[in-house]
């Protein structure tokens, strides 16, 4: 097999991309409004109770009408795909790796229209959903190589009368609970992840974005997937997510998602349910409050730059985001004003227009909680652009930039999840990465220097799991850069990377002697 390559993004500054791309959005234009159903065991199923799922770019345009699983359906998937898992785990690994492989081969034929479900039903702009449907691929073609990696002979040790095999095998049945704001690549990367492995699972996906999750579902079928090896539940995370969560079947829960939700997750896997045989492995990947650095002497136009694509692409709406600029003070106000003029260039609108560089936020519970944010900001810091929604139909929030800002302050600490960026002046790199250090998260950083000493530093104090030098906070690519963060920001289960596939099986050695 070839080695694995990221997928390539679109050039849109190119006609003809442009072109296949807005064909591909006509096209789901002219698809809105339908119903999906829940899918247990390849079996199509409507409650009735249905969830629409809004535009956030123009609120009155539905994108499709998912239905809603109750506990009893939960339960029937829990129940599918507990018997599925009997046959599933004995197929062959490179069996469940082709079944992937088919599957990054259909959803490279379909991109531009899965990147347009995305434009329209989570906001993305073009870039941003490109960049989403690419890492999805990438996740399928890598899980598929590394399952066949690990499938091979492990090394071990050699001992005389003896043949030894360590085999990595399936754990179960998964709970897998995704996110909306990677609504295709980090669900794909999660849920194929697991069954690569062996495992069945039951999906519960973010309620926002239900629709690319359903649409995901049909490239399954397409591809081979047997029935049942992924049954697709919808419905509220409170209830079924929790749900699952709790059932005594669920053997690992993969989460990714708020810390609030990840804590809740975690606390009550740890609780033994009636007839329960295990220790419920979690799996959370939780949020961030990500700072970039920049030092005394760096290229301050290209550290300028980082900032506002890190802080303000998809409006700010990614665990990885800048939402911390910790700048030496001698170039504080040089490093400020270049950001207020590029942020000023940023175009807010309807993400369907190629022009648009920031779309709205999620939904009308972000919507106002990002606002009070703003509000709590007016009180911390100096409000130096932005801080007010922006026009239009939807969830439209101008990039907002503070200065000053002490590195206490709620702006300072907690996670915003909007287009909000705070300034710090720290009066020396070791300070600067006081600052950086001091939140309850660690996932994302990023320090500008041409101090080689003090790269050096950030490598060995800067506590964080993806770090990066000279360059933006976000965009970490499937192989390239596996992912995962430190302290309240997960458990470093590094998606992406080879080691990831290790949350999702055991491994068993056996011993023959001669
Ligand atoms: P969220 O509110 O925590 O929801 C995540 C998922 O959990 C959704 O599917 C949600 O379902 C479900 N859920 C909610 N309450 C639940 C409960 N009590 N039990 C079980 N499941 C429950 O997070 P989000 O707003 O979707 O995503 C944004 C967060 O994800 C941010 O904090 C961001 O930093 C983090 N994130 C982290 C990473 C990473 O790799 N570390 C990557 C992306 C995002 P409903 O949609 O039905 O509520
Ligand atoms: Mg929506």
């Amino acid at each position: 097999m070839i080695e694995f390559r990221n997928e390539p993004l679109t050039d849109f500054s190119k006609e003809e991309n442009r072109k296949s791309f807005q064909k591909a959005l006509n096209e789901v234009q002219s698809n809105l409004g339908k119903e999906y159903p829940i899918i247990i065991g390849g079996e199509a199923i409507q409650t009735g109770d249905q969830l629409p799922s809004i535009n956030p770019s123009n609120v009155d345009e539905v994108i499709g009408v998912v239905h809603q699983a109750d506990h009893n359906l939960a339960e029937k998937a829990m129940q599918t795909a507990t018997s599925t898992f009997e046959t599933w785990k004995n197929v062959s690994p490179a069996a469940r790796a082709r079944i992937l492989l088919r599957a990054a081969a259909i959803l490279r034929r379909k991109k531009h229209v899965f990147s347009a479900w995305m434009v329209l039903e989570a906001g993305k702009s073009w870039p941003e959903a490109d960049a989403d449907t690419a890492e999805a691929i990438d996740f399928m073609e890598f899980y598929a190589r590394a399952m066949m990696d690990y499938s091979q002979r492990q090394p071990l040790v050699p001992i005389d009368g003896e043949e030894n095999e360590l085999i990595y095998i399936p754990l179960g049945v998964g709970a897998i609970i995704p996110p909306w704001n990677f609504p295709l690549a980090i669900l794909v990367g999660m849920t194929t992840a697991a069954i690569v492995c062996g495992n069945t699972v039951c999906l519960k996906p973010a309620s926002t974005t239900n629709v690319i999750a359903a649409k995901f579902m049909e490239i399954l079928t397409e591809a081979g997937l047997p029935a049942g090896v992924v049954n697709f539940v919808p419905g509220s995370g409170s209830e079924i997510g929790e749900y699952f969560v709790k059932h005594p079947l669920t053997r690992f829960i993969s989460f990714t998602g708020s810390h609030e939700v990840g804590l809740r997750i975690n606390e009550l896997a740890a609780k033994m349910a009636p007839g329960q045989k295990w220790i419920k492995r979690v799996v959370a990947e939780m949020g961030g409050k990500d700072s970039i650095i920049v030092d005394q002497h760096a290229d301050l136009d290209l550290a300028a730059e980082a900032i506002v694509v890190s802080a303000f692409g998809f409006s700010g709406q990614k665990c990885s985001a800048c939402s911390r600029a910790i700048v030496h003070e001698a170039v504080y106000e040089q490093v400020l004003e270049k950001v207020i003029a590029r942020t000023k260039k940023l175009v807010v609108g309807e993400a369907k227009d190629v022009t648009v560089d920031v779309g709205p936020v999620i939904d009308e519970r972000a919507y106002q909680r990002i606002l009070e944010y703003i509000e709590i900001g007016k009180k911390e810091g100096r409000l130096v652009l932005g801080g007010e929604k922006a026009d239009g139909n939807g969830y439209f929030i101008q990039p907002t930039i503070f200065a000053d800002v002490h590195p206490e302050a709620r702006i300072a600490q907690e996670e915003i999840f909007g287009p909000v960026l705070a300034f710090f002046s720290a009066k020396n790199f070791e300070h600067a990465l006081e600052i950086a250090n001091n939140t309850k998260y660690g996932l994302t950083g990023s320090v500008f220097s041409r101090d080689r000493f003090n790269l050096e530093r950030a490598r060995r104090e800067f506590y964080v799991g993806n770090l990066y030098f000279n360059r933006k906070c976000t965009g970490a690519l499937v192989g390239v850069h596996p992912f995962g963060g430190f302290n309240l920001s997960g458990t470093n289960a590094k998606a992406g990377g080879r080691e990831y596939l290790l949350q999702f099986m055991q491994a068993k050695c056996i011993s023959e002697r001669l």
